[in-house]
């Protein structure tokens, strides 16, 4: 029986275990995915006993992710790009680290915007973990300007000097001003999660009538941000397929078969 786990800490609020479970049971296939509470001391002892502990491969999240990326034996290309790993794998004996991030943002738009990578103005708003791994998807689709815009002004300036001059870091104050300058607005906070307080993004009035809309938190599935980008008829995608994309590489590494992301798996995620 193959074997995959989510390391985190804490770990029980994780999704993955459900989405991978689901998988598993559609395809029939004999494996396991489980949450590991790793506290950060126990970390390399764990990393160094995946393969005696059985298993294949698994995910890392928070606070796991940039002390993994120190560790593992190579990286692929976005955990490079990304300095964080958040699914890891075996060749041989030899671990490597990967980051799917950047790669279920993009194939969550691409399911329900396709156009969004057709923008040359980008506005990323927060510049956190998350933030880094959806400029490097941004940046990869072609366009010519990604504004990001932080509350600790200091981070998003971080973040833009990472990926170089297309990237334009801006204080809270300017959001309003850049919002209509952007053909793709994505909303990286976690403003917004639990029914968080919609006051703190601006309104949408000035945006771009053509203008992708998109908002990573999907706790509640719309956040405010989303529901005033749909309130003035703008194209939006929640957040919670990014989570579901995001798991279709490891999968398939760890038990060999390329899973789909359906309507089915969604809702069995949302559910309970
Ligand atoms: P993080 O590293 O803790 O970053 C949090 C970001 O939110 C920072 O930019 C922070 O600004 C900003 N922020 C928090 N409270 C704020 C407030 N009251 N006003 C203005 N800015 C505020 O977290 P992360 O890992 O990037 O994750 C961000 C969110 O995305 C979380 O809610 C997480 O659950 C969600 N997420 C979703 C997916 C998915 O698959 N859909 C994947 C990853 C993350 P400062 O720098 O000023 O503190």
């Amino acid at each position: 029986m193959k074997q995959a786990f989510v390391i985190g800490f804490p770990i029980h609020h994780s999704k993955s275990p459900k989405l991978h479970g689901f998988w598993l049971d559609h395809y029939g296939i004999d494996g396991s995915y489980k949450a590991v509470e790793v506290e950060p001391d126990n970390l390399t002892r764990f990393i160094e006993n995946i393969q005696s502990n059985g298993f294949s491969g698994g995910n890392v999240t928070i606070p796991h992710k940039e002390r993994v990326y120190e560790i593992v034996d190579q990286l692929d290309e976005a955990a490079t790009a990304i300095g964080a790993v958040n699914t890891l794998w075996f060749e041989g004996s030899k671990l490597c680290g990967g980051n799917t991030d950047a790669y279920g943002f993009g194939a969550n738009l691409d399911a329900y915007a396709p156009d969004w990578r057709n923008g040359d103005v980008a506005l990323v708003i927060g510049a956190g973990g998350a933030a880094r791994a959806i400029v490097f998807e941004i940046l990869k689709s072609g366009y010519s300007t990604v504004h990001i815009v932080n509350r600790t002004y200091s981070r998003a300036s971080a973040l833009a000097n990472m990926f170089g001059s297309k990237c334009k870091a801006s204080e809270w104050s300017k959001l309003e001003d850049l919002l209509p300058t952007a053909d793709f607005i994505v909303n990286t906070t976690s403003i917004g999660m639990d029914g968080g307080n919609e006051t703190l993004l601006p309104a949408l009035n000035k945006v771009k009538e053509q203008a992708i809309v998109t908002d990573i938190v999907y706790t509640p599935l719309q956040t405010p941000f989303l529901k005033a980008a749909d309130d003035r008829q703008l194209k939006t995608v929640d957040g919670l397929g990014m989570l579901l994309h995001q798991a279709v590489p490891g999968f398939e590494r760890w038990f060999g078969l390329r899973p789909e992301v359906t309507d089915d798996l969604r809702n069995f995620v949302l559910g309970g």
